[in-house]
């Protein structure tokens, strides 16, 4: 799992340099006491209902003061890094705008019972309010660069608009909600987000306006209920890492393909019937891709030509090899189709009997001429090539399959597999005559 650890840290402070201070020692020992209560709900709900209530009321109120003796505690030690995790907190006042003296750079409210957050926070990043020389002026821009919110673990059922003022927010964790969506809104102003994961919530589609997080790098949706991804996620060309397994995807956005900086794609436990094409453009970076438990048959064509270090491909209903001797008759071809693989050959044809000056002008008006029409022009952009004969084809192919050798097709794969190290990949040819042609290990597939 990514970046997603359980936390059982207490209230702490990085930094902190008042340990001997009397009130910080006093405060240390109720905060562990408190967390120790809290962690043995168990013995609470033996008691009678009136009881638990008051207990809950109890430790919210608790957690509320614990909150306000943190934020004055960290007044005094000026941490960069402010935690308040799993002490059962219902809301955060707002006092919490008192940090934004400290200029902290973390904010880690893990495993409470939050549902929303006070406007005050958007404060944090206020430093108008400090008394700053030019040097530390230019410090403090830097860590409110990098400002990291941890929201894993609450209650939230809505993503918390307020934090959309953040707007220099780098990391946002908010795993382990009740989140039902991301807002729209929020995607357009969190535009300096670097990492996101909202992982176990309930979101079932992403909203277009997250082509708008443009730098981020990790992102993690895992175990939630996405039904597709938008094709605006081909904007976010900086993501290195990309986590979607546990999801509802039956098939991805052609756009992955723009993502050209991406290493690590995981997919596993979706029901994706198949991979785009365009997932090759990404050759020189994916280096570990994870399909397991979908429901693909067949791999792009190219696919071979990916770099991966790490696949994993099992529990797909594969093509399987059982190979029977057939031989198909030629086919009709309409007059679109015709034209477009005349005009494609044309092109790219050269003679050995007419001379090379000669074809070359040929192919030069040719071409003029095809600028010229829009309409040409767009049809032959569409056109494929034959992987057997080379020539161009345009909506009438014969899909194949070829099996590549795992290990033999990725050099550098390191994971183990205890099952066949062999597995399907596409092949587009252009006619029967090239499927009936001697020379390829290409076959047809059948269909029970
Ligand atoms: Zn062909």
């Amino acid at each position: 799992m990514p970046f997603e650890k359980n936390r059982f840290t207490k209230t702490e402070f990085i930094d902190g340099e008042d340990e001997e201070d009397d009130y910080y020692a006093k405060f240390k020992f109720s905060t562990s006491s408190y967390v120790s209560s809290s962690s043995a709900p168990s013995q609470k709900t033996k008691t009678d209902n009136s009881t638990a209530t008051k207990t809950v009321r109890q430790q919210t109120s608790h957690g509320q003061s614990a909150l306000d003796s943190a934020i004055i505690c960290a007044l005094k030690s000026h941490p960069k890094t402010f935690r308040f995790t799993q002490k059962k907190l219902t809301e955060v006042s707002n006092t919490i705008q008192h940090l934004s003296i400290c200029q902290i750079r973390e904010l880690d409210l893990y495993g409470n019972y939050l549902t929303e957050l006070p406007n005050e926070i958007q404060l944090l990043q206020s430093i108008e309010s400090c008394n700053l020389d030019q040097a530390n002026y230019r410090l403090v821009m830097n860590l409110v660069h990098n400002l990291t919110l941890i929201l894993g673990n609450n209650k939230f059922e809505q993503f918390p608009f307020v934090i959309s003022s953040l707007t220099k927010l780098s990391k946002l964790l908010l795993y382990r909600n009740n989140l039902k969506d991301l807002s729209p809104k929020a995607c357009v102003y969190l535009t300096n987000l670097r990492i996101l994961n909202l992982n176990y919530n309930f979101i079932t589609q992403l909203p277009i306006e997250i082509g708008y997080l443009k730098q981020l790098e990790i992102f993690s949706i895992e175990h939630n209920q996405l039904q597709e991804l938008p094709r605006e996620i081909g904007s976010c060309t900086k993501l290195l890492e990309l986590y979607l397994g546990y999801n509802q995807l039956k098939k991805l956005p052609l756009e992955i393909g723009y993502l050209t900086e991406l290493q690590r794609l995981i997919l596993h436990r979706n029901r994706l019937l198949e991979l785009p094409e365009s997932i090759t453009n990404i050759k020189h970076s994916l280096k570990h891709l994870d399909v397991a438990a979908n429901e693909l048959r067949i791999f792009p064509s190219k696919f071979h030509s990916l770099n991966l270090n790490e696949f994993h491909y099992e529990n797909n209903p594969l093509l399987v090899r059982a190979p029977i001797h057939s031989v198909q008759e030629q086919e009709i071809l309409n007059l679109k189709e015709l034209c477009a693989r005349q005009t494609m050959r044309e092109l790219r044809y050269t003679s050995s009997t007419v001379p090379a000056n000669e074809t070359y002008a040929r192919q030069q008006k040719l071409r003029d001429e095809i600028q010229q029409s829009k309409r040409a022009k767009e049809i032959l952009m569409q056109c494929t090539e034959c992987q057997f004969c080379h020539n161009y084809f345009l909506n009438t192919w014969l899909e194949c399959v070829e099996y590549l050798d795992v290990r033999k097709t990725f050099k550098n794969i390191h994971n183990s597999t205890t099952t066949a190290n062999i597995v399907p990949q596409r092949v587009l040819l252009c006619s029967y005559e090239c499927f009936n042609s001697p020379g390829h290990e290409y076959f047809g597939v059948a269909f029970p």
